[in-house]
């Protein structure tokens, strides 16, 4: 069977969110099969649901309709355990891949436990990030799977609940992931567009996105017909919808040996070396200024914060970055960070007894 390491890069991983018929599964199967692009075959057959008296996944029934459905199209399969007992069915039905869910991935207690399970069974194992941006429950949940001597212990980036988002259902937060492949730099990591965007719109380009992040592979959800689809139907889409989004995809390689490629590199990442150095001067000289305006503040006795004043930086500043071509949202992150690290400059100066 196939492993997860020698699969050439996009390593696509596709199905329904969950197992609903064997005849869903396996039309599912032989029509992915037919897009000619996809390595792996996943459905949810226990499905960890917000509210009860949800659709709750087939349960144990459902193993073997996947194993089947594979056998009969000739890929190998993959689905979620989310206890000891999930792991002990799956491996007596044949299952050598499994994933854990985000909703898993939050407990150490589970995730022992099922690494527990796992021990010398050569079951190679996908972690998914937890729900909450934790980027150290995320590695402990990996750790505890290589502790337990499994060799193929790999990462699946579904993005964080997030109580302000209104594009996605779960925000991206690129950077933990990218802090995750800092911390394990030989770990494949496969994006989940689906369980990020929660709709069909958006999928395609978020998929490309992680592509040109250097992601080793996307897992999206396929369904015969999403809009009946028993989970997640906002998200799925058909096999051949998904064949479309997959040759629309630009995969772009992750090296190269031309050497001139690497000078030309090399001379643009040192202007970018420079111009970090002068930002950080830069903002050393205003937080100069700031302790100044707090010292002319003691001698006043009036408060640091005061509003007006943070409204007008605020107001200047987004003109400025609306004509820099900066967006907004990043101007607000930044500017809040540049004007926490001036208070705490002015409140040094202004409580030196
Ligand atoms: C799923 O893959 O269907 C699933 C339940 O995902 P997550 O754990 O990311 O919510
Ligand atoms: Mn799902």
């Amino acid at each position: 069977m196939q492993k997860i390491n020698d699969i050439r890069r996009p390593i696509i991983i596709s199905g329904p969110c969950s197992a609903e018929s064997p005849e869903q599964v396996l039309d599912t199967a032989k029509r992915l099969k037919a897009i000619n692009k996809v390595n792996i075959l996943r459905a949810g057959i226990w499905k960890p649901r917000t509210r009860p008296n949800s659709f709750e996944g087939v349960g144990a029934i459902g193993l073997d309709w996947l194993i089947e459905a594979g056998k009969e199209v000739d890929l190998p399969v993959i689905t979620e355990v989310a206890n000891a007992q999930h792991v002990e069915v799956a491996l007596k039905a044949g299952f050598q891949k499994l994933w854990i869910g985000a909703r898993t991935s939050v407990n150490p207690f589970t995730v022992q436990e099922i690494a527990d399970a796992l021990k010398g069974t050569g079951v190679e194992m996908l972690v998914k990030n937890p729900i909450n941006p934790d980027l150290n429950l995320w590695i402990g949940a990996i750790e505890r799977f290589q502790n337990a001597g499994l060799e193929s212990v790999n990462a699946i980036h579904r993005g964080f609940s997030s109580f302000k988002s209104e594009r996605y259902r779960n925000e991206p937060m690129w950077e933990i992931p990218i802090g995750l492949r800092t911390e394990f730099p030989n770990i494949k990591l496969i994006c989940d567009p689906s369980h990020i965007c929660g709709r069909r719109d958006i999928l395609e380009e978020v998929s490309q996105k992680a592509i040109d992040l250097a992601f080793d592979g996307l897992m999206i959800e396929s369904h015969i017909s999403p809009d009946e689809a028993w989970s997640d139907a906002k998200q799925q889409i058909t096999p051949e919808v998904l064949g479309e989004l997959l040759n629309n995809l630009i995969v772009r390689d992750l090296e190269t040996d031309d050497q001139s490629f690497f000078d030309s590199l090399e001379t643009l990442r040192g202007k970018i070396n420079e111009i970090d150095e002068d930002l950080v001067n830069l903002i050393a000289k205003r937080m100069g200024i700031a302790e100044e305006i707090g010292a002319f503040k003691k001698t006043q006795n009036i408060t640091i914060l005061q509003p007006e004043r943070w409204e007008e930086i605020k107001n200047l500043q987004f003109a400025a970055a609306d004509k820099a071509n900066l967006s907004k949202k990043f101007i607000i992150k930044y500017l809040e960070a540049i004007h926490q690290e001036s208070i705490r400059h002015q409140t040094s100066v202004m409580n030196k007894k």
